[in-house]
């Protein structure tokens, strides 16, 4: 692990030997793992950590006077301090624990509804939402009366910023935009969209979970009101993800789910509530997903994003073209100008779905389907497409595996 630290330029071998799974047969060839915006595969680092825990330090946390309580806390609040390092929060309380980047919304759509809004009031999303930042925000709606608004797209896949500023109004109380798409890839330019908020002071929450897998992320700069995102996609544990709020929103919001730890003192007519974080961490936490959460971000940090930015962009270009010049009939679905390491695309007439089970065959792990992004899928008049996402550990080689497998497919469809 140590030598990752110093690598330069990007040694991709010596990376994916930090990671067990990518070394397996899958009906008898090497797997090629490109379904990294649905889930990433686990460094030993984390894995180890884990490990680690379950054989050393497991106990509960936060209410133990004993070794081994105090241990687990420390790593646990330890875990905390690093994505608070991660992201630049300002306060290691402005990061809450959660089960993931589904929860985060879920937990703003409560709290932040219950709150502050009003029948008549607006909520503004994107066309380009995953399913989890719009169901919640439709059942805060119904509960409240408020409005969704829709920020709309371009056939590139990238959001109309005029139509933005259109629907910012007297009426909006937030702005609940993805950052980078799950099903395309389009990077949105949310610094503009957070700025343009802001000038009618209007809070901006930022749905994560694509990208902090790539891309360096600083919430001070951007001065964003809440950010979501997921471990499981930063090479961290399932369960367990991250809301990141400013104090002054999360001081003023009410808990979002009442137990043990949240509290400050409980009695049977009246219980006060703890101070932040604790106050939206009810129960017994993930505490082993916090812990490998902090592995994650030690591995990310001994990589750096600079160099994960290159080689992903790397990836990306040269699989867009080589999906192009090799084949006539291929659609990419998605062709924004900025773009993270995700190729959407449709091979002629042939279902997504038998694509993606005849690449499965041949080792090649991709998604197929409407990536939970149905509205997306309706707007472009399509059923799905097949998704070939890529991590830093991923390699031209790879794609160019995923090339010939296409072929075959071709060749079984006479496409
Ligand atoms: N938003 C985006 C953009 C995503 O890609 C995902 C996961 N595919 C989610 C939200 C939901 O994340 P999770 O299932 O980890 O809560």
């Amino acid at each position: 692990m140590s030598s990752l630290s110093v690598i330069t330029p990007f040694d991709v071998e010596t990376i994916r030997q930090d990671f067990p799974a990518l070394h397996q047969m899958v009906h008898g060839k090497p797997l090629v793992y490109f379904d990294n915006a649905a889930t990433s595969q686990k460094p030993s680092l984390v894995i180890d950590r884990i490990r680690k825990y379950y054989e050393r330090d497991n106990s509960n946390i936060h209410r133990g006077v004993h070794y081994l309580s105090q241990q687990a806390t420390e790593m646990y609040e330890e875990a905390r301090k690093k994505i608070q390092t991660l992201i630049n929060a300002r306060q290691s309380y402005e990061v809450l624990f959660t089960k993931g980047t589904t929860e985060g919304i879920n937990l703003i759509a409560y709290s932040f509804g219950q709150k502050w809004i009003k029948p008549g009031d607006e909520i503004i999303v994107s066309a380009l939402e995953h399913h989890s930042n719009i169901v919640p925000w439709q059942m805060m709606c119904e509960r409240t009366g408020a409005q969704l608004r829709v920020i709309p797209m371009n056939d590139a896949a990238e959001l109309d910023m005029e139509a933005y500023a259109g629907l910012l109004n007297e009426r909006t109380r937030l702005v609940a935009t993805v950052w980078i798409s799950n099903a395309l890839g389009t990077i949105n330019p949310v610094a503009e969209m957070i700025r343009m908020a802001h000038e009618r002071n209007i809070p901006v929450m930022l749905d994560g979970a694509q990208a902090l897998p790539h891309m360096q992320v600083d919430v001070q700069a951007l001065d964003v009101d809440f950010l979501t995102f997921s471990g499981h996609k930063m090479f961290g544990p399932t369960g367990i993800g991250v809301l990141y709020g400013k104090e002054k929103w999360l001081e003023e919001m009410p808990p979002f789910m009442g137990g043990g730890d949240m509290i400050e003192k409980v009695s049977f007519e009246k219980t006060t509530y703890n101070e932040l974080p604790h106050k939206f961490e009810a129960g017994t936490p993930h505490i082993e997903g916090g812990i490998g959460l902090g592995a994650a971000v030690d591995y990310i940090q001994s990589i750096g994003y600079e160099a994960i930015g290159k080689w992903e962009a790397d990836l990306l270009q040269y699989g867009t073209e080589q999906l192009l010049t090799h084949f006539d009939d291929i659609r990419i679905v998605g062709t924004a100008a900025h773009k993270a390491s995700v190729i959407s695309f449709l091979v002629g007439d042939i279902h997504p779905y038998d694509t993606g089970t005849i690449l499965d065959q041949l080792g090649i792990a991709v998604r197929t389907g409407h990536h939970c992004t149905q509205p997306i899928m309706t707007r472009l008049g399509i059923p799905g497409t097949v998704r070939a996402s890529f991590a830093f550990y991923n390699t031209r080689e790879e794609i160019d595996r995923m090339i010939s497998g296409i072929r075959q497919v071709k060749k079984m469809f006479k496409s």
